[in-house]
Parts: structure tokens; sequence; C-alpha cells
């Protein structure tokens, strides 16, 4: 029986779907990439903005032709929109047959032999002390050079323009011997970096001393060379973080921090429980310990009421903490928030300049920022050959930007292989940790050459 699989949002959503994958296939459905052929068709979808639900709503009009053509075929609708749109949904795609919400992923497998009999719609909660984390178990070689691993689920922070909340229900923190256990199963079939997720990883509880102790535990973990992790709230981070950053050597150089705005009285709104002037203690306090730390960030423009002279104020923050680069949305209302009941205010073509101006203002930063990787040497951890091909090889520096960089053979010149194989002769493999000059850089990526070994 084929299974066909297709995600849309975070990287909760990947990992959610990795792990139903992983189910499945223990109860005999073969994953396949070829909707056409698939016997159980399942829609993984995120409702952070209406543009991704238009996605999912125009990829299951495609899955129902499908089931036209071939009946039996089941039809699977999971993630933060089955949660939160169940019955518009199905009123929308009479031929969906499973409709699940994150909650109840651990039942995967018997609510598809159930939807094989009838339409299922299962998405009330289960109580935080009976949540359930689908455990890990890859194929040797799944997980890939760098893999996720869910630390909790859910916020507590309700957020007034976010879903999240509602679709993802509370917070609950996964065991701290379940995270370490799940990174060694990832680290046994070769992963080499550990991207550690969560809604608001600052406030997990699943061991004393939280989050920063967590990190110590992982970094303990034999292989893992590299740990990362998102998303971080402001307002929860301490020195106690930006210690274990700075003393880990396995947590990179890189840190989310979704800022949102600039404006005090826009966060505020927002109820985002912190001030401009905190977020940049909080920025201050992490270079204190890790001077080349590398932010990134999230921004948020036109949010109802917002003036011209509080959009300024996202832009000179965006000046002053210099983010190597960051994601910018123009505010949507999203239903069921609390923002959705604010008057949405500013003019789209307002929110459109504000929002060209913040990203022309980063492209130009981003540029700076790279051009200060020229000249130097950096480490990074081969992920295989590069999108441009032309033998190139690809992978990320601690600050996670992409390199693209030659590897030197004897070889050399017409007839040698594609990226990784080249490589490989001279003995350059995919999850090694490699020294890469930095030639040249790009608008969002680098360009260097397999450094000289001292
Ligand atoms: S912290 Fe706020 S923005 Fe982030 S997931 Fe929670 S409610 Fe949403």
């Amino acid at each position: 029986m084929k299974l066909f699989v297709k995600t849309f949002g975070c990287q909760m959503n990947e990992y959610d779907s990795a792990r139903m994958i992983e189910a499945l296939r223990l109860s005999g459905w073969e994953p396949t990439s070829d909707m056409a052929r698939a016997d159980l068709m399942i829609f993984n979808s995120c409702s952070i903005r209406e543009k991704a639900v238009s996605k999912l709503m125009s990829a299951l009009g495609r899955a129902a032709a499908v089931k036209r053509r071939r009946p039996g075929t089941l039809l699977a609708v999971t993630g933060c929109t089955a949660q939160l749109q169940c019955d518009w949904l199905v009123k929308r795609v009479p031929a969906i047959d499973l409709v699940l919400g994150p909650d109840r992923y651990a039942e995967i497998v018997a609510l598809v032999q159930r939807a094989q009999a009838r339409q299922v719609r299962v998405t009330d909660r289960v109580g935080v002390d009976e949540y359930d984390f689908l455990d890990a178990h890859p194929l040797q070689g799944e997980p890939g050079v760098s893999t996720f691993v869910t630390i909790m689920k859910g916020c507590d922070n309700w957020c007034a323009y976010c879903v999240v909340p509602a679709a993802r229900g509370p917070e609950v923190s996964r065991s701290a011997p379940d995270v370490v256990e799940e990174v060694r199963r990832m680290v046994g079939a070769g992963a080499r970096e550990v991207f550690l997720i969560g809604q608001n990883v600052n406030s997990y509880a699943g061991v004393k001393g939280g989050f920063p102790a967590l990190l110590e535990l992982v970094a303990g973990v034999e292989g893992v060379e590299r740990i990362r992790f998102t998303t971080s709230h402001p307002k929860d981070l301490g020195v106690e973080l930006a210690r274990a950053m700075a003393d880990l050597p396995a947590v990179c150089e890189w840190l989310h921090l979704p800022v949102q705005s600039g404006s005090t009285r826009v966060l505020s709104s927002m109820r985002r429980r912190y001030t401009r002037e905190a977020y940049l203690e909080k920025v201050a306090l992490v270079r204190e310990h890790v001077p080349d730390m590398a932010f990134t960030t999230d921004f948020i423009v036109g949010f109802p009421s917002e003036t011209r002279a509080e959009f300024d104020e996202s832009l000179s923050l965006l000046r002053a903490v210099r983010y190597d680069a960051i994601y910018s949305f123009r505010f949507s209302p999203r239903e069921g928030t609390r923002a959705a009941g604010l008057p949405d205010d500013v003019a789209l073509e307002e929110k459109q300049e504000r929002l060209a101006i913040l990203q022309a203002a980063q492209a130009e930063i981003t540029a700076e920022r790279l051009g200060g990787h020229v000249g130097q040497v950096r480490q990074v951890l081969v992920e295989g050959g590069s999108r441009r091909g032309g033998g190139q090889l690809a992978g990320r520096t601690r600050g996670n930007i992409t390199v693209n960089f030659a590897a030197p053979t004897e070889g050399e010149g017409e007839g040698v292989g594609e990226g990784v194989e080249m490589g490989v002769e001279v003995g350059v493999k995919v999850g090694d940790l490699v020294e890469v000059a930095i030639l040249g850089a790009g608008s969002h990526t680098l360009e260097g050459e397999l450094a000289p070994k001292e």
C-alpha cells in the first residue's frame, strides 16, 4: 500500500510528518513521492497565514481528482488547519476521509484503519498529562546530516496575531531522557547536527535547569557535532542560556530571536510581553557571552494601528541589531486570534511599502554581514552537492550560512562526476566538518574552496 505525504509550514510539521511516515511504515505502508499512485494521501497543513491555507486547498483539489480516478484511495488532512477548521475543510472537500489534529498523531495507524470504513474526524485535545510524543525511529541515513528533534509541543503565549496556541494547544515539554535517547538514535542513523525545535524552546521544562540544562545533556551525546534550536521567545531568554551557548562547543553561534516589532506600544498590542529596550538588552546579553553570534528574526509590518513612526522604530531596531537575515510579513488577520478583532486599519499599499523598505534595509545589512566572511576560513558541515552543480559541494557555517565550495582533485576537468563524487576523491564526504576559505559572497550565500590543510 502506497503512502504519499505532503507537508506545509514549519519545522514542527516536517518533524511530525516524518514520525507519521515512520509509524505507518511499521504497519506496512510504503512511502511514495508519486501522489497518483498513492493508496493513502496525507496533507500536513499550516494555518500561520491565509496563503498557506489556499495552497492546501489547491493541493486538496488535485488530491480529490486522484481519488475520483482511483476510488478507495484515502485522503487525510492533519496539522493546524485540520485542528482549527475541521468542519469547514470537510464541507469544502467532502472527499476527505480523515481529519486529524496534532494532539492525536500517536493514534494515526488505528485512525487510518478506521477511516477505511467511514469518514473520521479527530480534533479533540488530550490533557497535557496524557499527551504522547511520537518517538523517532529513523532508518539508517534517513535523518540526513542535520535533523529536527522536537522537545516540546504547543504554546502558552497567545500573541495577538498567532493561531499556534489554538492549533497546537498548551505547552507540553518532552522528558529530557526521551529527547536524549532520540538524539542518540538520530546520530546512530547518521545525523551530525541536531536541531532542537519547539514553539518556544526557552520555556522548556522537561528537566531541572530547563533548556540550558537540556542543551548540556544533548551536547553530551557522542557523535553530536553541532546543536541548533528554534524558536526562542525573548521574554524567556536569560543569562543561563547565554552562558550555555558560550560554554558548549557544539552549540552553534546562531540564534533566531523573533522581535516582530521595534515599537514598545505595538509589542504590547501584540501581547509580546517585552519592550523594545528589553529586547535590545537580551541581544546585548547574548553578544556579551558570544560576541560573534549571528542573529535572525521575524518582523510583522502593518499591525493594526501601527503608525509610520512606530514602523520607523522597527527599521531603527533592525539597523541596531544588524541581523544576518530576517523573515518579514505584512500583517494579515487570522480567524480566532485576538488581533482579528482589531480594525485592520493600515492600508495594503502602506503595508507593502513598509515591507519593501524593511527588506531593502535588511538586504544592505545582509550584504555587509556576508561580506565580512570573505577572506576568512569557516567551518562547514558538508550536506551534499551544491544546487548549482558544476561539481561544487554545499554545507552551512556554524552561523547557519550556506556555502557553495569547490573541493580540488587531481582529476580536475572534463568528465569529473557531479557534486559529492568529486569530493570523495579528496576524502570529503557528506557529514564531514571541513575548513573552507571564503572567496566571495552572493545575496544569501557564500562562495569558497576547501582550505589547504594546515
Ligand atoms: S510565542 Fe507567540 S508567535 Fe510564537 S507560537 Fe507562541 S503565540 Fe505564536
